[in-house]
């Protein structure tokens, strides 16, 4: 199978990926009319429901994971296999909830693809290989605070002599009294967004996650300042470690010794250790070499942590929804996750090891077979694959940075003192600003309309900013270079 069945489906289409990785204001309007306003009372036919779809729908769709060139939000793409997978996924619709070996295959291979994945990242198995497939990064940051959260006050309430010691079975608010705290808090450098959320629907309070940041550098963590928080008596901490802060894809921490630093005062303080690896995880598949020795260094050490969050749905390039949950305490998730008191969903006698039912390591009872699309693009790519990917995205981020560093119109963020040492840390993404003001203020509008790509509007230290986050398996270098480099020229006017 090849490209051939997405082009299939963009040409019937007309969509973007012809027309511009935006759709037209005509496109959007038509679709918006052609969405009937109540429920009709007879069904229509297949072909006319599938024609309305192709034909109205799909042309006011972006070029979101279909376009090299959509350099937004980290969407990822699509690999051929994984989307062959995911239409088998859809097609015969098993529920991986319980582990049932004799009635299925599909938690031995969740399993197993779980391994592969920690033989991707250089992880362990007989650790790692330990966790689930989420929705996304957001659930999986979700888990890791949830398993974070049940650790540390376990360890509260048992050096305070008590018996409740369970969130999931006692409840926060009882585990809090017994333990003589007045909260949790989470520890961070510029943490996802996402994990600030976790912190409120988890009852840690999205104002309980803290920036312990250096004075000279936002994105690492003050030492200092971590080891006296840590040490506070009123409360319980999660460190959250952004293994790629969203932004600049840069880290937070510079390499294995500084890992070890930061566990041993984890360990210390009875803490745990949350590692939101959601893309920069991936760093750890590449090589060792000399080219990639300062991003490598970024997520060295991260198998000390407790508990680790990945993307599925960016840097892996298979569909949404998907992320990867692993954590190191098999034990812990069934504490939190427990689907308590459906004997009905017992799993039955297993040979070879042993394999959870996901329905009490995770958030759902139902839910589809997420492992499939990133079992058949592991086997479809391998690591030299999947390497090959990343250098290439990490080339072309490269080469736009460079451009950009010595262009008069444009800023590369965070200033750097140097080319070299900008793209000695460059992973695959680029944050720029435009030096005229005027144009800065609407920089990421001017080059979105272009509609020849796609790239996020943010803000950097008070003022707005543009990030080009490439994460496509369709990138090429030279072809993306020239593309992002004429709209940048052009919008600029040069
Ligand atoms: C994208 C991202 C998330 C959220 O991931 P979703 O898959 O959108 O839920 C969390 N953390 C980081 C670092 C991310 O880049």
């Amino acid at each position: 199978m090849d490209e051939k069945i997405i082009q299939d489906l963009w040409k019937a289409a007309q969509g973007p990926w012809e027309t511009g990785v935006l759709p037209s204001t005509e496109q959007l309007s038509r679709a918006r009319k052609s969405i009937p306003n109540t429920l009709p009372a007879t069904g229509s036919r297949l072909d006319s429901v599938q024609r309305h779809i192709l034909e109205e729908i799909v042309p006011a769709f972006n070029g979101g994971s279909i376009s090299p060139n959509y350099y937004g939000f980290i969407t990822g793409g699509v690999t051929p296999a994984a989307l062959f997978a995911d239409n088998v996924v859809s097609a015969y619709d098993q529920n991986v909830q319980v582990h049932l070996p004799n009635h299925s295959i599909v938690t031995d291979v969740e399993f197993n693809t779980l391994g592969m994945l920690a033989d991707l990242f250089r992880l362990e198995r007989s650790t790692w290989q330990n966790g689930t497939f989420t929705t996304g990064a957001t659930a999986s940051n979700i888990l890791g605070l949830a398993c974070g959260r049940e650790f540390v006050l376990q360890k509260a309430a048992q050096r305070n002599g008590s018996q409740v010691t369970s969130v999931g079975e006692n409840g926060l608010l009882e585990v809090l009294q017994a333990a003589g705290l007045s909260g949790i808090q989470v520890l961070s450098t510029m943490p996802h967004s996402s994990l600030v959320k976790a912190a409120g629907v988890l009852g840690i309070g999205r104002a309980n996650v803290r920036n312990v940041c250096s004075a000279d550098n936002v994105l690492h963590f003050d030492m200092d300042v971590l080891e006296k928080e840590l040490a506070r008596k009123d409360k319980a901490t999660i460190v959250a470690i952004s293994c790629g802060e969203v932004n600049t894809g840069r880290f937070a921490t510079s390499g294995a010794e500084q890992m070890k630093e930061i566990r041993r005062l984890c360990d210390k303080y009875d803490a745990w250790i949350h590692v939101d690896g959601a893309f920069g995880i991936f760093c750890r598949g590449l090589e060792d070499t000399a080219e990639f020795a300062t991003i490598k260094k970024g997520a060295e050490g991260i198998e000390l942590a407790d508990s680790i969050t990945g993307d599925g749905h960016k840097l892996l390039n298979v569909p949404y929804d998907c992320g990867l949950f692993f954590c190191r305490h098999h034990n812990l998730a069934p504490q939190v996750f427990q689907n308590a008191n459906a004997a009905y969903l017992s799993s039955g006698p297993s040979e070879g090891p042993s394999i959870p039912s996901p329905l009490n390591i995770g958030l759902e009872n139902s839910r589809r077979f997420r492992a499939l699309p990133v079992y058949a693009s592991l086997l479809s790519y391998g690591r030299e694959g999947y390497s090959d990917m990343l250098q290439r995205q990490i080339g072309l981020a490269r080469a736009v940075y460079g451009w950009i560093y010595d262009s008069p119109a444009y800023i590369a963020l965070p200033e750097a003192t140097s080319k070299p040492e900008l793209l000695d840390q460059t992973f695959m993404s680029v944050l720029f600003r435009a030096k005229n003001d005027n144009l800065n203020s609407e920089l990421a509008k001017r080059i979105n309309e272009t509609s020849r790509m796609f790239v996020s509007g943010t803000s950097w230290q008070g003022a707005p900013a543009c990030r080009i986050a490439i994460s496509n398996w369709r990138v090429n270098v030279e072809r993306d270079t020239a593309l992002v480099t004429e709209v940048l020229n052009q919008v600029a006017q040069l």
